[in-house]
């Protein structure tokens, strides 16, 4: 059974604990389900959603003209990295950026641009668990706290 779990496992998907606090974490490849790419503070555990259908992301793709020299992935990130709001923390959104621990924020994975970083709780399968009103708070509030999706961009 384990066997056929892990081939399903397209994404990656594992839990993994703080090495600083302990708290369960789980990290899984930013997929393409996401219509959103998430940029990391490069100092504390909050990211930045950019949705594919904002504004400034369409002005942003339309703008950009191919080098030869750069990916147009790279190229858009540094466009949309230089024109995010710096963190509450005053921290930078970076791609690349360390994903930290939401607890401590220590820094848990490194060089990772493609995974995305939660609590345990966002791994848990609903098939065999099933989620209670109060996880499913905390998820909200992880997303509320952790993920800034208004008032992105620089004016
Ligand atoms: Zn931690
Ligand atoms: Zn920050």
């Amino acid at each position: 059974m384990d066997e056929i779990a892990e081939d399903d496992n397209w994404l990656n998907a594992s839990f993994l604990n703080c090495q600083n606090c302990q708290v369960a974490l789980y990290r899984v490849d930013h997929s393409g389900f996401h219509d959103c790419h998430f940029l990391y503070c490069d100092s504390c555990a909050i990211c930045a959603e950019v949705d594919f259908y904002d504004p400034v992301y369409a002005e942003i793709n339309r703008s950009l003209v191919t080098d030869a020299g750069k990916s147009k992935y790279r190229l858009i990130m540094d466009a949309i990295e230089e024109r995010l709001k710096p963190c509450d923390c005053g921290g930078k959104f970076l791609a690349n950026a360390a994903r930290r621990c939401y607890s401590c924020a220590a820094v848990v994975l490194q060089d990772t641009p493609d995974v995305d970083l939660y609590p345990a709780l966002f791994g848990v399968d609903p098939d065999e668990h099933e989620i209670t009103e109060q996880e499913e708070q905390a998820a909200e509030e992880f997303q509320a706290k952790f993920v800034r999706t208004e008032d992105l961009w620089k004016p």
